[in-house]
């Protein structure tokens, strides 16, 4: 916004303000030509309406929008990613001293393979030690019995 001096065709420059405390506002501006002054008065209404506005047009700029834009982009991105079925024990599986003597007679190169089919099978029955007994029953169970 700003003043222009009419006879002069100048834009007026701001000479001074009041904000005398009762909530009203009061600008002058002053032509630099001639001299002329005109005077901006707004009434504590108005005077608010103004603030407000300030705030919202400064916060809602479009690179923030964008911003926003991309944020969401992303939040479903990692949604998809995670792993969709959900475990009757999801926390990790305590392996036993005994059950970790047995998984070293495991050959190394297959060793943590082997360990990840009895965590997976521990997890989805809720079973939360691992123990030789639970790694024979995997083994009958899944078929492995080699391993
Ligand atoms: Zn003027």
């Amino acid at each position: 916004m700003k003043f222009l001096c009419v006879d002069c065709d100048r834009q007026m420059a701001f000479d001074e303000r009041a904000v005398p405390g009762d909530g009203t506002m009061a600008a002058v501006f002053r032509c630099p030509a001639c001299g002329r002054k005109t005077a901006m008065l707004a009434n504590p209404m108005e005077t608010q309406l103004v603030s407000s506005l300030g705030v919202k047009v400064g916060g809602r700029t479009v690179p923030n929008e964008n911003f926003e834009g991309i944020r969401a982009g992303v939040d479903e991105a990692r949604d998809e990613a995670l792993p969709a079925p959900p475990l009757t024990n999801p926390g990790p599986v305590r392996w036993s001293v005994e059950a970790v003597e047995r998984l070293g007679h495991v050959p190394s190169f297959v060793r943590g393979m082997v360990k990840k089919i009895y965590n997976e099978y521990a997890r989805e029955r809720g079973i939360e030690e691992m123990t030789p007994a639970v790694m024979d029953r995997a083994r009958s169970d899944l078929g492995l019995e080699g391993m």
